[in-house]
């Protein structure tokens, strides 16, 4: 099957390079960031233009080839890449287009949020993204995707205006809500299963000047840091969102606001003096700067797993959970992390898009972090069993791109979401060519 697809690619003549196990930057091509997803594709194709993605996709159809495609490659269960099918790199479909006066950005199908946010931020606009710099626009955008400025304006896909999509019979097609409501609907928070987004277009926000306070809690006083944190998180507006990380070493919290400069020492110092005086600072900073401080913890080839769901709030059991658990992970690197949401997130209803838990208040993951290929298992079991202590106190819902598991599409979108997005994936891509991903399976066709 290897060889068909091969002399397929050399026949149809791509513009982009078709990279094989003979390349010399074979190895390099075929890396996605999680290192335990180390896998091995017969052929990568680094896409230069939309006509690519086209001829890729005819190819995998015709020779019934394993397809992933990669944007960012920070897929956590390494839904990227495969081993002996097509690799289809998006990573030079990475322009970041800023229209002023349209209001609006456009970005490649390979963009990272560093060229997104590098279009938009030095002229002080903002799309809502995450929180690493070097993650994909596009598979973080397809799931929901959530950051720092999400409770003042929204998830990333609540920006979204329309896609230039390639589907899976090879047809190119622009849609938004009035071309294709119900595609735009799946679209957000459905993930990659519909097509490849070859272009993304985004609403603007106008960004002003961006307060941050960080500051560290020794594990003796983190029981009642978290309490005091949510207590105070709750009384704050959407322009205020706070973060945490829990390790054995000890809790870590970042505050961050958006809104009136004058008030920004009143809604970030308590967040510093949580059980006693933390260890840290406050003060103006730079966006760019807050959106790249965790790319260096997050590097690409270390070893990872996550685990998530969403909290209502943040109660007395599950500090308690997290406390007891964090006490036995494996390495100091393993962490829960928790994200605040609501505000502009809850603005949005349930129905109105396939992303699933609007109305929570937090998320959270349990993301063991590890550099070992020795301590793959007990680090994915650790992960595995702390979060099962914190989705016992979790809502019904989850978010699809923060799973090292698959198959879990279904729990996650919930049974009514997940039966009308089996009916769009059996309309767009019957045969499940797109399946690398949290896949929704259309009708007819059998888990591979
Ligand atoms: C270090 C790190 C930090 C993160 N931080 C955040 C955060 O702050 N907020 C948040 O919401 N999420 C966050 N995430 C989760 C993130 O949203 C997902 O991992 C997301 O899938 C990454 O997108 P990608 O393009 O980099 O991934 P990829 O691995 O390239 O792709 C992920 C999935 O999307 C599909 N896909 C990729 N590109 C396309 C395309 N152009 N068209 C169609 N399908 C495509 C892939 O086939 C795959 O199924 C983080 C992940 C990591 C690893």
């Amino acid at each position: 099957m290897s060889d068909l697809l091969l002399k397929q690619l050399a026949l149809i003549g791509c513009r982009g390079p078709v990279i094989t196990p003979g390349s010399t930057d074979y190895d390099r091509a075929r890396q996605v960031w999680n290192g335990v997803a180390d896998r091995w594709p017969a052929a990568v194709l680094r896409a230069a233009d939309v006509d690519d993605v086209r001829k890729a996709i005819d190819v995998a159809a015709n020779c019934n080839a394993v397809l992933a495609i990669r944007g960012g490659g920070h897929s956590l269960p390494g839904l990227s890449t495969c081993d002996g099918g097509l690799l289809l790199d998006l990573s030079q479909l990475n322009s970041g287009r800023l229209d002023i006066s349209a209001g609006t950005v456009e970005a490649g199908g390979g963009a990272l949020l560093r060229d997104l946010d590098g279009a938009t931020v030095p002229s002080g606009f903002v799309v809502p993204a995450g929180v690493v710099s070097h993650t994909g626009v596009a598979g973080l955008t397809l799931g929901g995707g959530m950051g720092r400025v999400s409770r003042a304006y929204g998830l990333t896909i609540d920006s979204l205006i329309g896609v230039e999509i390639v589907t899976a019979d090879g047809s190119v097609n622009w849609i938004d809500a009035a071309i294709d409501p119900e595609l735009f609907w799946g679209i957000r928070g459905g993930g990659g299963n519909f097509g490849v987004i070859t272009r993304f277009r985004f609403r603007l926000h106008q960004l002003g000047p961006v307060a941050v306070g960080h500051w560290m809690y020794p594990m003796a006083d983190a029981q009642r840091a978290i309490t005091g944190l949510g207590d105070l998180a709750r009384q704050r507006p959407r322009e205020f969102s706070v973060a945490f990380t829990l390790t054995r070493g000890g809790l870590s919290v970042t505050a961050v606001w958006v809104g009136d400069s004058r008030l920004a020492d009143q809604m970030l110092s308590p967040f510093g003096d949580l059980a006693g005086v933390g260890e840290g600072e406050m003060g103006a900073m730079p966006f760019l700067h807050l959106q790249s401080r965790n790319d260096a913890h997050f590097a690409w080839s270390r070893r990872y797993y996550a685990k998530g769901g969403f909290w209502s709030d943040i109660t007395g059991d599950v500090v308690d959970a997290m406390l007891q658990q964090i006490a036995s992970a494996p390495t100091m690197d393993c962490e829960f992390y928790i994200t605040q949401l609501g505000g502009a997130v809850a603005d949005v209803r349930e129905e109105d898009t396939a992303y699933s838990g609007r109305q929570a208040g937090y998320y959270w993951i349990a993301e063991p972090v590890w550099d070992d290929p020795a301590d793959d298992e007990r680090c994915i079991e650790w992960g595995r069993s702390a979060a099962g202590r914190l989705a016992d106190r979790s809502i019904a819902a989850n978010y699809v791109n923060e799973q090292s598991d698959t198959a879990i599409a279904s729990g996650a979108y919930g049974a009514v979401k997940y039966d009308r997005l089996r009916h769009l994936k059996t309309r767009l891509d019957p045969s499940n060519l797109f399946r690398l991903n949290q896949n929704i399976l259309p009708f007819a066709a059998t888990p591979q």
